[in-house]
């Protein structure tokens, strides 16, 4: 294998936020190169942190870009949440600090989501970004979490990347309820959790020697790669930018660790 070209048969799997888009603006050397790949015949699936939105939101959102995959190729860390609880209780009863995209998945998987008067009563809260958070919910939650309800988070990224500078994450709404209860989460369903790999392994089938993670973020995509020995590159086009790199993760370990550093998705396509 060429340094930085693919394997025939790998899978990619692709961060979107700070590798597809920034906020709402495509990162076009990127997603031209992510088309190319898939004609090409390159399986490529689609790993979010961001609960946001479900996978059928995200893949019209990437069908809108001209990039084609199915609802089977998405990932988000909503539905990661969601078939974590199934597999541990079965059908539950939630209470959602999210938006949209995570109570879809919530239902999807079979769990009825309770409103903020019946959240005492729930079996897990599950919390992900929520960009219209209220007192109102952050004190539901923090009542099912100190009654002894399961404590899910999606992600506890601090921060997302957008079009002018830096928002809250997830992990900025779970440090309030944390704060609030002297409860940690339970269980953190996406990345960098190693068990993502696990379930990509069972569900769709393909050996993680296959795979290779690529993604803007060293301490959830990169992470990832390294703690499940999976091939990882690191793109520029997000949050982590040259300065960071250079100054406060070194090149040098790094490349030690099995990850490749790339400008764009360009450098992956020309390479190969
Ligand atoms: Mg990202």
């Amino acid at each position: 294998m060429e340094k930085g070209c693919l394997d025939r048969g790998q899978t990619l799997i692709v961060d979107l936020d700070g590798v597809v888009w920034i906020g709402r603006k495509p990162i076009e050397e990127n997603v031209i190169a992510l088309r190319s790949l898939i004609s090409r015949g390159y399986r490529v699936l689609f790993l979010t942190n961001n609960s946001t939105r479900s996978r059928t939101q995200y893949v019209r959102m990437l069908r809108d870009l001209g990039i084609i995959v199915g609802i089977d190729s998405v990932i988000t860390s909503g539905y990661l949440a969601a078939s974590w609880l199934y597999e541990q209780k079965g059908a539950s009863e939630v209470y959602i600090v999210g938006e949209e995209g995570l109570i879809e998945e919530a239902v999807l998987a079979h769990h009825r989501v309770l409103t903020g008067e019946e959240a005492v009563r729930s079996t897990a809260v599950l919390v992900g970004l929520d960009r219209n958070l209220t007192y109102q919910k952050l004190r539901a939650a923090a009542r099912a979490l100190l009654n002894g309800s399961l404590f899910i988070a999606t992600n506890t990224d601090h921060v997302i990347p957008v079009e002018d500078g830096l928002d809250p994450g997830a992990g900025a709404i779970i440090a309030a309820l944390e704060a609030t209860t002297g409860r940690k989460p339970d269980f953190v369903a996406g990345k960098p959790n190693p068990w993502i790999i696990d379930l990509v392994e069972k569900r769709l089938g393909i050996p993680r020697q296959n795979l290779v993670i690529i993604g803007d973020r060293v301490d959830t995509d990169m992470k990832l790669a390294m703690d499940t020995g999976v091939r990882g590159i690191l793109v520029l086009t997000g949050l982590t930018g040259e300065d960071v790199i250079s100054k406060a993760i070194g090149l040098e370990r790094l490349s030690v660790t099995g990850i490749t550093i790339m400008r764009t998705l360009k450098d992956l396509v020309d390479r190969c």
